[in-house]
């Protein structure tokens, strides 16, 4: 986990309001498992498992079943609204698809499995210049590096 600042713009609207837009316009109806999974993915700084997404959730006592939570992640990851990151631990972690296009990255730890966001620049910029250069129009990338954190070392 990682305190990475965010930079919302205060026009922009949430991930979560995008999302629940996204899957009302497919027909899929509001329920109380609905919000509450783009809630607290809204409010993740990075990945979370669905049992970490279930954890948080109930954890004020509100009733939701764990199948319900897997049900919504399913649906939104069908719609491209989250992105599924393999930590290779066989455990799915997800977390929002900004439709602005703001991302970040990940250092996995392959011993303690501490999973860290981090943004580069000059990372973004050098996949534009792959792009352009292999003419190909990339819609998404996803990029893991890992390793041992500064604990495991
Ligand atoms: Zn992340
Ligand atoms: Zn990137």
């Amino acid at each position: 986990m990682s305190a990475e600042p965010h930079h919302h713009r205060p026009s922009a609207p949430s991930w979560s309001t995008h999302a629940d837009e996204a899957l009302s316009r497919r027909g899929s109806r509001a329920s109380a498992a609905r919000n509450a999974v783009l809630a607290a993915l809204d409010s993740q700084a990075c990945c979370a498992s669905a049992q970490e997404i279930h954890a948080r959730i109930t954890t004020d006592g509100t009733a939701i079943g764990i199948a319900s939570v897997y049900r919504t992640l399913e649906l939104l990851h069908g719609l491209a609204l989250i992105t599924r990151v393999d930590t290779g631990d066989g455990v799915a972690r997800y977390e929002p698809a900004h439709p602005n296009g703001e991302h970040h990255h990940h250092l996995v730890c392959n011993a303690c499995g501490a999973v860290e966001a981090f943004h580069d620049g000059e990372l973004e910029a050098a996949i534009h210049a792959v792009a352009d250069r292999v003419d190909f129009r990339v819609d998404a990338h996803d990029i893991a590096l890992r390793g041992a954190c500064r604990r495991c070392r």
